[in-house]
């Protein structure tokens, strides 16, 4: 998997800011952050995206929402946070590796799409 960058980033070959590990799950800074705190969570397993999920990885997903939930709440967000996932070309799904943004930290746009 030497071509998928968090792969690499998981890996240790490219430098990231963690923010939180455990035995399936890797959280990092985004490096182009969109909130003031801005979070990507993935699973140390490869799965290309959403769409790759089905019932035998399903909780590889959940791993990494309770993550989430658990990074909110030390970052502090206790305002609120919004997690997004883009699956696909039509959401500009850029790095094909399973991801989670955590996005807070301030008013988020009402816009979602
Ligand atoms: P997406 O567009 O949903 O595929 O999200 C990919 C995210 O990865 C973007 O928000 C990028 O800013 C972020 N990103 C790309 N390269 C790095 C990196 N080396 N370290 C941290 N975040 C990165
Ligand atoms: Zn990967």
């Amino acid at each position: 998997m030497n071509d998928c960058l968090f792969c690499r980033i998981l890996a240790g070959e490219i430098p990231s800011a963690k923010v939180y590990e455990d035995e399936d799950v890797y959280a990092f800074r985004d490096i182009n952050p969109q909130a003031p705190t801005h979070i990507l969570v993935i699973p140390k397993e490869h799965i290309g995206s959403v769409a790759e999920l089905r019932e035998d990885n399903r909780d590889v997903a959940a791993k990494c929402l309770v993550a989430a939930a658990r990074i909110a709440e030390r970052e502090g967000l206790t305002e609120g946070y919004r997690i997004v996932s883009n699956c696909g070309p039509d959401a500009g799904q850029t790095v094909k590796h399973l991801h989670f943004h955590i996005l807070g930290g301030n008013r988020l746009t009402d816009q979602m799409g």
